[in-house]
């Protein structure tokens, strides 16, 4: 049986929608392994065209193209692309050598398509380029090579599988004559070591070498000479060893990676810059969620810093019989009836009981006992100051000057927290600092137990002037006892600051007149240690109707803004991220362009879609981590400079990195840029060989 037996072969070519290009007629040949066989012909005589049949390229003809008594119109694709990596080895005028690549690199890429171990492939490679003369250059990139060293590698590549066909297509046609010479040498001895070499030329003293030179003249084979008779000596090979057999002859991931790797390094700069460019959205990504949750994060901290840990604040959120409008913490809903303090409490020591914690609330309102309930309030209102003293005067409008706020002093202040003065009882009242700086006060002692306040709330019907009772102690307007420390979330806040007691007595007082009274809008418990307070806490939280302190509420409530705000960020960082995604998907694109024959030579040698999908998709990935990391780095360096200008501008940082914004950038990196590398890998992968190859 003939090594190759070609039978009525016919190819047309079709051009635009019905004509036909009948580029080879009735071609009938036979040749057997040890021939060298040379081709000649006019240029466009129909010598490539052939070439690419014979070596699998072209699957498109009429007629028969048996291997060893196989047709080759009869196998599948894989089958074809086993057969380029195995049966046939090309050489071309142009080298076709991979650049990015090394030497010793691109004469074992055949191998690493089959997965051939490393140790192997090495060696492989190492003994053929050494026959071949090239023993010093394996390290060197094709550009550093001379034309005929740069054949010599493409000669070593197609032998690195053992094949049985050696097809060169002009293969001395860009070298001069005395490299000429040498190339054909070698052609000529791996004939001699009994492989079927066919080479395409158009010099008569080349093909004069040959032991047979069939002449095509447009498309039909006009002349085949038998010059010397067929030589066949089947023993020493080049490529000595076979390829041994593999479970798995496929590109691996790995060399798929590794292969990108080294064709990324080749242009660094320009992938460098695309990672830049993503990292960059990236970037924006990480510090907008580091800085939304660095600002809700001081929030909370401000709101946490005078929660006392053995105390729980009690307040509404809603109101059940209003749930659409919700409280405003600073003006907040007051528990209008007993019954509805009842239920809150009643449920929290359910949910206590049902937690296994032996502690329960007592519904009796004490004040300061343990895990007794105390009310507390509080409101706004206007206030005037004039030469006679403050006074709150919310009934006369035309004299009104600014709001602030009345607060019952929560059950945990103590002396502890005054800066000056002490706690208030009956007929006092304390103030905070941002209250005495509004108020134009800044000398302690000129306010302490000096300044009177006349506290006027038609509201409440409470004029504290006409209060004056000897039976519940009360003297009329109260006198200021001290300065409030408050820190915290309302530290700029103008509070005036009255015990429950007193206020209540106040208003009681007024009740008997048949004016309006107060109900407490703030329940304070004590608990018996911290666990319980969190538990406490951590289920009003859960609630719709209820919330912690005043101080959570208002904390929630910017926290919500926060985010509403970050999340508009973070969408537009978002569509920064399409921006690069079709940044990269350009730059894919345009590397597959770049690549083109790159493309075509691996497939030449038995590259299958799949392979060179993965030899794209792994460069994507590459890509996508290059970016994340790339991406992470810069966001903790341009964080950590905001942090140190924040923190000297502010005094504070908002900027809270959490572990796991890295891994969604990172993450997101990756997704893109795969996304984006899909299509255009699927091009690289569905490119025609033939075409690619003579892709400029
Ligand atoms: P040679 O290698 O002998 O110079 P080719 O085999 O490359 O010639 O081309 C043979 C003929 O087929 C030429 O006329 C060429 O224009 C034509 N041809 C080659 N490839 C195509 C193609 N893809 N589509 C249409 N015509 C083609
Ligand atoms: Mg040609």
């Amino acid at each position: 049986m003939a090594e190759l037996e070609i039978k009525n072969l016919n190819k047309y070519y079709q051009l635009g929608n019905k004509s036909k290009f009948h580029a080879l007629t009735d071609i009938n040949l036979s040749f057997e392994k040890g021939e060298l066989v040379s081709i000649v012909g006019e240029s466009g005589s129909g010598k490539s065209t052939l070439m690419n049949l014979i070596g699998g390229l072209d699957s498109q003809f009429d007629g028969e193209i048996n291997i060893t008594g196989v047709n080759l119109k009869n196998l599948s694709d894989r089958e074809l692309d086993e057969y380029r990596k195995k049966k046939v080895g090309f050489v071309f005028q142009s080298f076709n050598l991979i650049p990015h690549l090394t030497i010793l690199d691109n004469v074992t890429i055949a191998l690493t398509l089959s997965n051939v171990r490393e140790s192997e492939k090495i060696e492989k490679a190492t003994k053929v380029l050494e026959k071949l003369g090239l023993a010093e250059q394996i390290k060197k990139k094709p550009t550093q090579l001379s034309g005929g060293q740069k054949q010599r590698v493409a000669i070593a590549r197609a032998l690195i599988n053992d094949p049985e066909i050696i097809l060169a297509d002009e293969p001395t046609g860009a070298l001069d004559s005395q490299t000429t010479l040498q190339i054909l040498d070698i052609l000529k001895s791996i004939a001699d070591e009994g492989k079927l070499v066919i080479m395409v030329t158009h010099s008569e003293k080349v093909a004069s070498i040959s032991s047979r030179v069939v002449e095509v003249s447009d498309g039909k084979i006009i002349n085949d000479q038998n010059k010397k008779g067929r030589k066949k000596k089947q023993s020493t090979n080049i490529a000595e060893t076979k390829v041994t057999k593999n479970k798995k002859t496929n590109l691996s991931f790995w060399s798929a990676i590794r292969l990108s790797f080294h064709n990324m390094w080749a242009s660094k700069v320009k992938n460098f810059l695309i990672a830049f460019g993503v990292s960059i959205s990236l970037v924006s990504l990480i510090l907008m969620l580091a800085f939304g949750s660095g600002l809700t994060d001081y929030i909370n901290s401000l709101a946490n810093e005078y929660n006392n840990p053995y105390y729980v604040s009690i307040t509404k959120r809603k109101d059940k019989d209003n749930p659409n409008m919700p409280a405003n913490p600073l003006s907040p809903l007051p528990f209008k009836t007993d019954e509805e303090i009842n239920e809150i409490i009643t449920d929290i020591n359910a949910q206590l009981e049902k937690a296994n914690n032996e502690y329960r609330i007592s519904n009796e309102v004490v004040s300061y006992g343990f895990n007794q309930m105390t009310y507390g309030t509080s409101t706004t209102f206007k206030f005037k100051v004039d030469e006679n003293g403050i006074y709150s005067d919310e009934g006369q409008e035309e004299k009104s000057e600014s709001i602030f706020y009345i607060y019952t002093t929560p059950p945990y202040y103590t002396d502890a927290n005054m800066l000056a003065g002490n706690i208030s009882g009956d007929n006092e009242v304390m103030f905070s600092k941002a209250l005495l700086k509004k108020l134009g006060l800044n000398n302690y002692d000129d306010v302490c137990g000096k300044v009177r306040l006349n506290i006027d709330i038609p509201r409440y019907g409470l004029n504290t002037k006409d209060i004056i009772s000897q039976e519940q102690g009360l003297t009329g307007d109260p006198i200021v006892s001290g300065i409030i420390d408050v820190t915290g979330i309302f530290e700029n806040f103008p509070v005036m600051y009255v015990s429950y007691d007193y206020l209540n007595k106040l208003v009681s007082y007024v009740d008997t007149e048949g004016k309006i009274g107060f109900r407490p809008t703030a329940l304070y418990i004590k608990t018996d240690d911290e666990k319980t307070t969190e538990f406490i806490n951590n289920y009003l939280n859960s609630l719709d109707y209820y919330s912690g302190s005043v101080e959570e509420q208002m904390a929630s409530m910017f926290t919500q803004m926060i985010s509403t705000f970050s999340t508009a960020l973070t969408i537009i960082a978002g569509i920064s991220l399409i921006v690069a995604t079709i940044m990269i998907l350009v730059v894919l694109y345009m590397s597959v362009t770049e690549r083109t024959r790159e493309i075509g030579v691996l497939k030449s040698i038995g590259a299958r879609r799949k392979d060179i999908k993965r030899i794209f998709s792994s460069e994507s990935l590459l890509i996508g981590i290059l970016s994340g990391l790339v991406g992470i780095i810069l966001s903790l360096v341009c964080g950590g400079i905001l942090i140190i200008a924040l923190k000297s501008l502010l005094g504070f940082a908002p900027i809270s990195f959490r572990w796991y914004y890295f891994v969604i950038a990172l993450g997101i990196s990756i997704i893109i840029s795969v996304l984006a590398g899909l299509l255009p890998a699927s091009k690289a992968a569905k490119l025609d060989p033939v075409e690619s190859l003579r892709h400029e």
